[in-house]
Protein backbone atom coordinates (compact mmCIF):
# COMPACT_ATOMS: atom_id res chain seq x y z
CA UNK A 1 0.00 0.00 0.00
CA UNK A 2 1.30 3.52 -1.05
CA UNK A 3 1.07 6.20 1.23
CA UNK A 4 -1.76 8.09 -0.32
CA UNK A 5 -3.89 4.40 0.06
CA UNK A 6 -2.68 4.48 3.75
CA UNK A 7 -3.52 7.77 4.31
CA UNK A 8 -6.88 7.83 2.71
CA UNK A 9 -7.80 4.71 4.42
CA UNK A 10 -6.76 6.47 7.94
CA UNK A 11 -8.66 9.77 6.89
CA UNK A 12 -11.80 7.86 6.28
CA UNK A 13 -11.91 7.14 10.13
CA UNK A 14 -11.73 10.82 10.85
CA UNK A 15 -13.56 12.44 8.48
CA UNK A 16 -16.48 11.45 6.52
CA UNK A 17 -15.75 9.73 3.09
CA UNK A 18 -11.61 11.30 4.15
CA UNK A 19 -12.36 14.78 2.82
CA UNK A 20 -13.46 18.11 3.60
CA UNK A 21 -15.44 18.67 0.38
CA UNK A 22 -16.47 15.96 -1.63
CA UNK A 23 -15.40 16.09 -5.12
CA UNK A 24 -11.87 15.57 -3.65
CA UNK A 25 -12.91 11.89 -2.61
CA UNK A 26 -12.67 10.70 -6.45
CA UNK A 27 -15.92 8.99 -6.01
CA UNK A 28 -16.88 10.12 -9.47
CA UNK A 29 -13.56 8.88 -10.81
CA UNK A 30 -13.00 6.06 -8.55
CA UNK A 31 -9.40 5.36 -7.31
CA UNK A 32 -7.51 6.81 -4.18
CA UNK A 33 -7.29 10.92 -3.93
CA UNK A 34 -3.49 12.16 -4.08
CA UNK A 35 -2.64 13.72 -0.63
CA UNK A 36 -0.98 16.60 -1.37
CA UNK A 37 1.91 17.19 0.69
CA UNK A 38 3.40 20.70 -1.17
CA UNK A 39 3.17 22.73 -4.40
CA UNK A 40 5.36 24.95 -6.02
CA UNK A 41 4.71 27.27 -9.23
CA UNK A 42 2.42 25.11 -11.32
CA UNK A 43 3.12 21.88 -9.59
CA UNK A 44 1.98 19.66 -6.97
CA UNK A 45 3.24 17.11 -4.66
CA UNK A 46 1.57 14.60 -3.23
CA UNK A 47 2.49 12.09 -0.65
CA UNK A 48 4.39 9.42 -2.54
CA UNK A 49 6.80 12.39 -3.92
CA UNK A 50 4.78 12.02 -7.18
CA UNK A 51 5.22 15.35 -8.93
CA UNK A 52 2.11 16.66 -11.02
CA UNK A 53 0.81 19.49 -13.24
CA UNK A 54 -1.73 21.10 -11.67
CA UNK A 55 -4.65 22.26 -13.25
CA UNK A 56 -7.07 22.74 -10.23
CA UNK A 57 -5.10 25.31 -8.38
CA UNK A 58 -6.98 24.94 -5.67
CA UNK A 59 -10.24 24.85 -7.68
CA UNK A 60 -9.59 28.49 -8.92
CA UNK A 61 -7.68 30.68 -6.45
CA UNK A 62 -3.88 30.28 -7.35
CA UNK A 63 -3.73 32.13 -10.56
CA UNK A 64 -0.19 32.94 -9.88
CA UNK A 65 0.73 29.62 -9.41
CA UNK A 66 1.61 28.29 -6.05
CA UNK A 67 3.98 30.15 -3.34
CA UNK A 68 4.75 33.38 -5.67
CA UNK A 69 7.59 35.08 -3.44
CA UNK A 70 5.64 38.27 -3.36
CA UNK A 71 2.52 36.82 -2.27
CA UNK A 72 4.14 34.30 0.85
CA UNK A 73 6.28 37.49 1.61
CA UNK A 74 2.98 39.70 2.22
CA UNK A 75 0.78 37.28 3.66
CA UNK A 76 4.48 36.66 6.29
CA UNK A 77 4.54 40.49 7.27
CA UNK A 78 0.89 40.16 7.78
CA UNK A 79 1.25 37.47 10.11
CA UNK A 80 3.79 38.99 12.18
CA UNK A 81 1.23 41.92 12.39
CA UNK A 82 -2.00 39.47 13.97
CA UNK A 83 -3.71 36.84 13.14
CA UNK A 84 -7.02 38.55 13.43
CA UNK A 85 -8.09 41.18 15.05
CA UNK A 86 -12.16 41.43 14.81
CA UNK A 87 -11.92 45.11 14.09
CA UNK A 88 -11.26 47.36 10.73
CA UNK A 89 -8.51 47.67 9.36
CA UNK A 90 -6.79 49.75 6.25
CA UNK A 91 -6.03 46.70 4.36
CA UNK A 92 -9.86 45.84 4.25
CA UNK A 93 -10.28 49.38 2.29
CA UNK A 94 -7.47 48.61 0.37
CA UNK A 95 -8.57 45.47 -0.93
CA UNK A 96 -12.11 47.05 -1.62
CA UNK A 97 -10.71 49.68 -3.19
CA UNK A 98 -9.12 47.06 -5.68
CA UNK A 99 -12.09 45.42 -6.43
CA UNK A 100 -14.13 48.09 -7.01
CA UNK A 101 -11.13 49.88 -9.18
CA UNK A 102 -11.10 46.45 -11.48
CA UNK A 103 -15.11 45.81 -11.07
CA UNK A 104 -16.67 49.19 -12.58
CA UNK A 105 -20.59 47.82 -11.69
CA UNK A 106 -19.60 47.66 -7.85
CA UNK A 107 -19.79 50.76 -5.95
CA UNK A 108 -19.33 49.27 -2.78
CA UNK A 109 -18.11 45.56 -1.62
CA UNK A 110 -18.62 43.78 1.97
CA UNK A 111 -15.84 41.03 2.06
CA UNK A 112 -17.02 37.43 3.40
CA UNK A 113 -14.87 33.90 4.27
CA UNK A 114 -16.07 32.01 1.07
CA UNK A 115 -17.94 32.01 -2.15
CA UNK A 116 -20.93 30.24 -0.33
CA UNK A 117 -21.56 33.29 1.98
CA UNK A 118 -20.93 35.98 -1.15
CA UNK A 119 -23.77 33.90 -2.92
CA UNK A 120 -26.16 33.66 0.10
CA UNK A 121 -25.68 37.18 1.50
CA UNK A 122 -25.97 38.63 -1.74
CA UNK A 123 -29.54 36.57 -2.13
CA UNK A 124 -30.30 37.75 0.91
CA UNK A 125 -29.95 41.60 -0.09
CA UNK A 126 -31.49 41.03 -3.31
CA UNK A 127 -34.76 39.32 -1.10
CA UNK A 128 -34.22 42.46 1.46
CA UNK A 129 -33.80 45.43 -1.24
CA UNK A 130 -36.89 43.65 -3.24
CA UNK A 131 -39.16 42.89 -0.80
CA UNK A 132 -39.78 39.60 -3.14
CA UNK A 133 -38.88 35.67 -2.29
CA UNK A 134 -38.49 34.24 -5.78
CA UNK A 135 -35.25 33.63 -6.91
CA UNK A 136 -34.23 32.20 -10.35
CA UNK A 137 -31.13 29.77 -10.98
CA UNK A 138 -30.03 27.48 -13.52
CA UNK A 139 -29.40 23.81 -13.83
CA UNK A 140 -25.71 23.19 -13.86
CA UNK A 141 -24.43 26.64 -11.91
CA UNK A 142 -23.10 26.14 -8.58
CA UNK A 143 -23.08 29.41 -5.96
CA UNK A 144 -22.18 26.98 -3.38
CA UNK A 145 -24.00 25.24 -0.57
CA UNK A 146 -26.49 27.50 1.11
CA UNK A 147 -29.92 25.75 1.80
CA UNK A 148 -32.04 27.41 -0.98
CA UNK A 149 -29.61 27.26 -3.80
CA UNK A 150 -29.30 23.15 -3.28
CA UNK A 151 -31.99 22.90 -5.82
CA UNK A 152 -32.45 20.98 -9.14
CA UNK A 153 -35.08 21.56 -11.67
CA UNK A 154 -38.68 20.75 -10.99
CA UNK A 155 -41.05 18.95 -13.22
CA UNK A 156 -41.97 22.56 -14.96
CA UNK A 157 -42.09 25.60 -14.94
CA UNK A 158 -45.07 25.85 -12.21
CA UNK A 159 -44.06 23.43 -9.68
CA UNK A 160 -40.84 24.78 -7.89
CA UNK A 161 -37.26 22.80 -7.29
CA UNK A 162 -36.68 20.01 -5.25
CA UNK A 163 -34.01 19.98 -2.98
CA UNK A 164 -30.49 18.08 -4.40
CA UNK A 165 -29.49 17.62 -0.56
CA UNK A 166 -30.90 15.65 2.15
CA UNK A 167 -31.62 18.30 5.32
CA UNK A 168 -32.83 21.19 2.98
CA UNK A 169 -36.92 21.22 3.78
CA UNK A 170 -39.39 21.81 0.91
CA UNK A 171 -40.23 24.83 2.18
CA UNK A 172 -36.39 26.38 2.32
CA UNK A 173 -36.40 25.83 -1.65
CA UNK A 174 -40.48 26.49 -2.53
CA UNK A 175 -38.91 29.68 -3.74
CA UNK A 176 -36.03 29.04 -5.63
CA UNK A 177 -36.86 28.58 -9.62
CA UNK A 178 -34.42 26.48 -11.55
CA UNK A 179 -34.16 27.09 -15.08
CA UNK A 180 -32.51 25.39 -18.29
CA UNK A 181 -29.22 27.17 -18.63
CA UNK A 182 -29.12 29.24 -22.43
CA UNK A 183 -32.84 28.40 -22.84
CA UNK A 184 -34.12 32.30 -23.61
CA UNK A 185 -37.98 31.30 -24.01
CA UNK A 186 -37.57 29.41 -20.74
CA UNK A 187 -36.66 32.72 -19.04
CA UNK A 188 -39.15 34.23 -20.64
CA UNK A 189 -41.92 32.19 -19.86
CA UNK A 190 -41.28 32.86 -15.99
CA UNK A 191 -40.55 36.25 -16.16
CA UNK A 192 -43.86 36.07 -17.76
CA UNK A 193 -45.55 33.88 -15.07
CA UNK A 194 -44.55 35.40 -12.13
CA UNK A 195 -42.10 38.02 -12.81
CA UNK A 196 -43.30 40.50 -10.19
CA UNK A 197 -42.49 38.12 -7.53
CA UNK A 198 -38.83 37.31 -8.87
CA UNK A 199 -36.01 38.89 -6.01
CA UNK A 200 -33.21 37.95 -8.52
CA UNK A 201 -31.55 35.90 -11.30
CA UNK A 202 -28.51 34.02 -10.26
CA UNK A 203 -26.52 32.93 -12.62
CA UNK A 204 -22.53 31.94 -13.61
CA UNK A 205 -21.85 33.77 -16.42
CA UNK A 206 -19.23 31.01 -17.80
CA UNK A 207 -20.87 28.17 -15.86
CA UNK A 208 -17.37 26.60 -14.44
CA UNK A 209 -19.34 24.16 -12.36
CA UNK A 210 -20.50 22.11 -15.24
CA UNK A 211 -16.99 22.10 -17.18
CA UNK A 212 -17.63 25.56 -18.99
CA UNK A 213 -20.47 26.52 -20.84
CA UNK A 214 -20.98 30.29 -21.58
CA UNK A 215 -24.10 31.62 -21.22
CA UNK A 216 -25.01 33.03 -25.08
CA UNK A 217 -25.11 36.71 -25.23
CA UNK A 218 -28.53 36.54 -26.03
CA UNK A 219 -29.15 34.86 -22.98
CA UNK A 220 -27.05 36.84 -21.13
CA UNK A 221 -28.87 39.99 -22.19
CA UNK A 222 -32.39 38.31 -21.53
CA UNK A 223 -31.43 38.06 -18.31
CA UNK A 224 -30.73 41.31 -17.64
CA UNK A 225 -33.30 43.00 -19.81
CA UNK A 226 -36.03 40.65 -18.05
CA UNK A 227 -35.19 41.03 -14.63
CA UNK A 228 -34.96 44.66 -15.01
CA UNK A 229 -37.96 45.46 -16.46
CA UNK A 230 -39.82 42.89 -13.91
CA UNK A 231 -38.19 45.17 -11.16
CA UNK A 232 -35.53 41.85 -9.95
CA UNK A 233 -31.99 42.21 -9.56
CA UNK A 234 -29.62 40.18 -11.68
CA UNK A 235 -26.52 38.96 -10.33
CA UNK A 236 -23.67 37.45 -11.68
CA UNK A 237 -21.58 34.72 -9.61
CA UNK A 238 -18.12 35.43 -10.45
CA UNK A 239 -16.87 33.11 -8.55
CA UNK A 240 -14.89 31.45 -10.57
CA UNK A 241 -14.46 33.58 -13.50
CA UNK A 242 -13.09 36.87 -11.96
CA UNK A 243 -10.12 37.71 -12.19
CA UNK A 244 -9.55 35.07 -14.19
CA UNK A 245 -11.17 35.11 -17.63
CA UNK A 246 -10.49 38.89 -17.93
CA UNK A 247 -9.15 41.92 -15.21
CA UNK A 248 -12.96 42.89 -15.05
CA UNK A 249 -14.24 39.42 -14.81
CA UNK A 250 -16.41 37.76 -17.39
CA UNK A 251 -19.25 40.57 -17.05
CA UNK A 252 -16.52 42.96 -19.07
CA UNK A 253 -16.62 40.72 -21.48
CA UNK A 254 -20.10 40.73 -22.07
CA UNK A 255 -20.07 44.47 -21.37
CA UNK A 256 -18.23 44.31 -24.60
CA UNK A 257 -21.15 42.86 -26.74
CA UNK A 258 -24.06 44.41 -25.08
CA UNK A 259 -23.98 48.05 -24.69
CA UNK A 260 -24.16 49.37 -21.15
CA UNK A 261 -24.31 45.68 -19.60
CA UNK A 262 -23.75 45.17 -15.74
CA UNK A 263 -25.17 42.99 -13.15
CA UNK A 264 -26.95 44.45 -9.71
CA UNK A 265 -24.63 42.47 -7.66
CA UNK A 266 -21.71 40.36 -8.03
CA UNK A 267 -20.35 37.52 -6.18
CA UNK A 268 -16.60 37.28 -6.11
CA UNK A 269 -14.60 34.88 -4.41
CA UNK A 270 -11.25 32.56 -5.34
CA UNK A 271 -8.88 34.59 -6.85
CA UNK A 272 -9.54 37.63 -4.41
CA UNK A 273 -8.28 35.58 -1.96
CA UNK A 274 -5.07 34.23 -3.56
CA UNK A 275 -5.51 31.05 -2.06
CA UNK A 276 -7.17 31.90 1.42
CA UNK A 277 -10.42 32.26 2.87
CA UNK A 278 -11.72 35.07 1.43
CA UNK A 279 -14.84 35.94 -0.65
CA UNK A 280 -17.54 39.22 -1.10
CA UNK A 281 -19.90 40.43 -2.84
CA UNK A 282 -20.89 44.04 -3.97
CA UNK A 283 -23.01 46.33 -6.37
CA UNK A 284 -24.19 49.93 -6.17
CA UNK A 285 -24.55 52.01 -3.08
CA UNK A 286 -27.87 52.04 -2.74
CA UNK A 287 -28.48 48.85 -2.71
CA UNK A 288 -25.27 47.52 -0.71
CA UNK A 289 -26.94 50.29 1.94
CA UNK A 290 -29.35 48.24 2.77
CA UNK A 291 -27.07 45.82 4.78
CA UNK A 292 -26.21 46.10 8.43
CA UNK A 293 -25.30 47.67 10.19
CA UNK A 294 -26.77 50.56 7.71
CA UNK A 295 -29.54 48.88 6.90
CA UNK A 296 -32.34 45.90 7.61
CA UNK A 297 -30.81 43.40 5.64
CA UNK A 298 -28.22 41.00 8.58
CA UNK A 299 -24.98 39.92 7.46
CA UNK A 300 -21.56 39.25 9.67
CA UNK A 301 -18.62 37.16 10.56
CA UNK A 302 -15.81 36.68 12.86
CA UNK A 303 -12.98 36.24 10.41
CA UNK A 304 -14.09 38.63 7.94
CA UNK A 305 -11.70 40.86 6.17
CA UNK A 306 -9.24 38.73 7.64
CA UNK A 307 -5.97 40.12 8.22
CA UNK A 308 -3.72 37.89 6.79
CA UNK A 309 -6.25 36.94 3.86
CA UNK A 310 -7.18 40.31 2.65
CA UNK A 311 -2.69 40.80 2.61
CA UNK A 312 -2.77 37.45 0.06
CA UNK A 313 -5.61 38.92 -1.90
CA UNK A 314 -4.41 42.67 -1.84
CA UNK A 315 -0.70 41.14 -3.32
CA UNK A 316 -2.69 38.69 -5.49
CA UNK A 317 -4.52 41.38 -7.11
CA UNK A 318 -1.98 44.11 -7.77
CA UNK A 319 0.21 41.29 -9.50
CA UNK A 320 -2.21 40.38 -11.75
CA UNK A 321 -2.62 43.67 -13.33
CA UNK A 322 0.64 43.55 -14.68
CA UNK A 323 0.15 44.31 -18.00
CA UNK A 324 -0.60 41.26 -20.84
CA UNK A 325 -1.21 39.42 -17.69
CA UNK A 326 -4.33 38.16 -18.71
CA UNK A 327 -3.61 38.09 -22.50
CA UNK A 328 -0.33 35.44 -21.76
CA UNK A 329 -2.36 33.48 -19.82
CA UNK A 330 -5.09 33.28 -22.42
CA UNK A 331 -2.77 32.35 -24.75
CA UNK A 332 -1.40 29.34 -23.03
CA UNK A 333 -4.35 28.08 -22.15
CA UNK A 334 -5.60 28.67 -25.67
CA UNK A 335 -2.39 26.46 -26.70
CA UNK A 336 -3.11 23.66 -24.39
CA UNK A 337 -6.51 23.45 -25.79
CA UNK A 338 -5.62 23.64 -28.92
CA UNK A 339 -3.20 20.44 -28.43
CA UNK A 340 -5.37 18.61 -26.95
CA UNK A 341 -8.75 18.82 -29.40
CA UNK A 342 -5.57 18.10 -32.30
CA UNK A 343 -4.38 14.96 -30.00
CA UNK A 344 -7.86 14.06 -29.77
CA UNK A 345 -9.33 14.68 -32.97
CA UNK A 346 -6.06 12.84 -34.31
CA UNK A 347 -6.58 9.88 -32.24
CA UNK A 348 -10.35 9.70 -33.55
CA UNK A 349 -12.11 10.53 -30.65
CA UNK A 350 -14.91 13.55 -30.35
CA UNK A 351 -13.59 16.44 -28.19
CA UNK A 352 -14.36 19.81 -27.99
CA UNK A 353 -12.50 22.58 -26.62
CA UNK A 354 -13.33 26.27 -25.10
CA UNK A 355 -10.91 28.70 -23.26
CA UNK A 356 -11.24 32.31 -21.50
CA UNK A 357 -8.17 33.44 -19.89
CA UNK A 358 -7.27 31.11 -17.21
CA UNK A 359 -10.16 29.03 -17.51
CA UNK A 360 -10.80 26.29 -19.61
CA UNK A 361 -13.45 23.33 -20.53
CA UNK A 362 -13.13 20.15 -22.81
CA UNK A 363 -15.48 17.44 -23.76
CA UNK A 364 -15.39 14.18 -25.29
CA UNK A 365 -18.34 15.39 -27.33
CA UNK A 366 -18.05 16.34 -30.63
CA UNK A 367 -19.79 19.87 -30.06
CA UNK A 368 -19.58 22.08 -27.34
CA UNK A 369 -22.65 22.22 -25.07
CA UNK A 370 -24.78 24.56 -24.16
CA UNK A 371 -26.73 23.58 -20.82
CA UNK A 372 -26.36 20.87 -17.79
CA UNK A 373 -27.93 18.10 -20.07
CA UNK A 374 -25.82 18.52 -23.03
CA UNK A 375 -23.11 18.22 -20.49
CA UNK A 376 -24.16 14.82 -18.98
CA UNK A 377 -24.08 13.06 -22.07
CA UNK A 378 -20.56 12.61 -22.15
CA UNK A 379 -19.39 9.36 -21.44
CA UNK A 380 -18.42 8.92 -17.97
CA UNK A 381 -15.94 5.94 -18.18
CA UNK A 382 -14.01 7.59 -21.33
CA UNK A 383 -13.86 10.72 -18.89
CA UNK A 384 -12.33 8.43 -16.23
CA UNK A 385 -9.56 6.64 -18.45
CA UNK A 386 -8.65 9.79 -19.36
CA UNK A 387 -8.34 11.08 -15.55
CA UNK A 388 -6.44 8.50 -14.48
CA UNK A 389 -4.15 8.11 -17.35
CA UNK A 390 -3.10 11.34 -17.25
CA UNK A 391 -2.80 11.25 -14.00
CA UNK A 392 -0.89 8.41 -13.74
CA UNK A 393 1.27 10.38 -16.13
CA UNK A 394 1.84 13.54 -13.56
CA UNK A 395 -1.03 15.76 -14.68
CA UNK A 396 -3.61 16.70 -12.57
CA UNK A 397 -7.17 17.38 -13.75
CA UNK A 398 -9.97 18.11 -11.90
CA UNK A 399 -11.59 14.53 -10.63
CA UNK A 400 -15.19 15.32 -12.55
CA UNK A 401 -16.39 15.83 -16.25
CA UNK A 402 -18.54 19.03 -14.96
CA UNK A 403 -15.86 20.76 -13.67
CA UNK A 404 -13.95 23.07 -15.03
CA UNK A 405 -9.74 23.53 -15.34
CA UNK A 406 -7.15 26.43 -14.65
CA UNK A 407 -3.85 27.73 -15.97
CA UNK A 408 -1.80 29.57 -13.82
CA UNK A 409 0.75 32.10 -14.32
CA UNK A 410 3.34 29.36 -13.37
CA UNK A 411 2.50 27.21 -16.29
CA UNK A 412 4.85 27.16 -19.03
CA UNK A 413 5.20 26.14 -22.60
CA UNK A 414 6.64 22.99 -21.35
CA UNK A 415 4.15 22.23 -19.07
CA UNK A 416 1.80 22.66 -21.58
CA UNK A 417 4.13 20.15 -24.03
CA UNK A 418 3.81 17.53 -21.37
CA UNK A 419 0.38 17.36 -20.38
CA UNK A 420 -0.43 17.08 -24.47
CA UNK A 421 2.53 14.34 -24.79
CA UNK A 422 1.12 12.53 -21.93
CA UNK A 423 -2.52 13.01 -23.56
CA UNK A 424 -2.07 11.89 -26.73
CA UNK A 425 -0.30 8.34 -25.17
CA UNK A 426 -3.70 8.49 -22.80
CA UNK A 427 -6.09 8.77 -26.28
CA UNK A 428 -4.30 6.19 -28.02
CA UNK A 429 -5.41 3.86 -24.82
CA UNK A 430 -8.83 4.81 -25.25
CA UNK A 431 -8.81 4.28 -28.64
CA UNK A 432 -7.57 0.95 -29.00
N1 LIG B 1 -19.91 30.10 -6.86
C1 LIG B 1 -19.18 29.48 -7.80
C2 LIG B 1 -19.35 29.86 -9.23
C3 LIG B 1 -18.26 28.49 -7.44
O1 LIG B 1 -17.55 27.88 -8.39
C4 LIG B 1 -18.12 28.16 -6.07
C5 LIG B 1 -17.17 27.12 -5.64
O2 LIG B 1 -16.62 26.39 -6.40
C6 LIG B 1 -18.90 28.84 -5.13
C7 LIG B 1 -19.78 29.80 -5.56
C8 LIG B 1 -18.76 28.52 -3.68
O3 LIG B 1 -17.56 29.00 -3.20
P1 LIG B 1 -16.89 28.36 -1.89
O4 LIG B 1 -16.48 26.98 -2.23
O5 LIG B 1 -15.75 29.30 -1.60
O6 LIG B 1 -17.94 28.39 -0.83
Amino acid sequence: MNHNETLFLRAQKSIPGGVNSPVRAFKAVGGTPAFIHKAQGAYLWDADGQRYVDYIGSWGPMILGHGHPEVLAAVSQAMQQGLSFGAPTEREIELAEEIIKLVPSMDMVRLVNSGTEASMSAIRLARGFTGRNKIIKFEGCYHGHADSLLVKAGSGLATFGHATSAGVPQEVVQDTVVLEFNNVAQLQEAFAQFGTEVACVIMEPIAGNMNFVRASVPFMQAARELSQRAGALLIIDEVMTGFRVALGGAQSLYAQQIPGFAPDLTVLGKVIGGGMPLAAFGGPKHIMEQLAPLGPVYQAGTLSGNPVATACGLTTLRLIQEPGFHAALGQRTQSLMRGLHQAATQAGLPFSVDSEGGLFGFFLLPELPSNYSQVMQTKGALFNQLFHGLLQRGVYLAPALYEAGFVSAAHTQEDIEHTIAAATEVFAEMVA
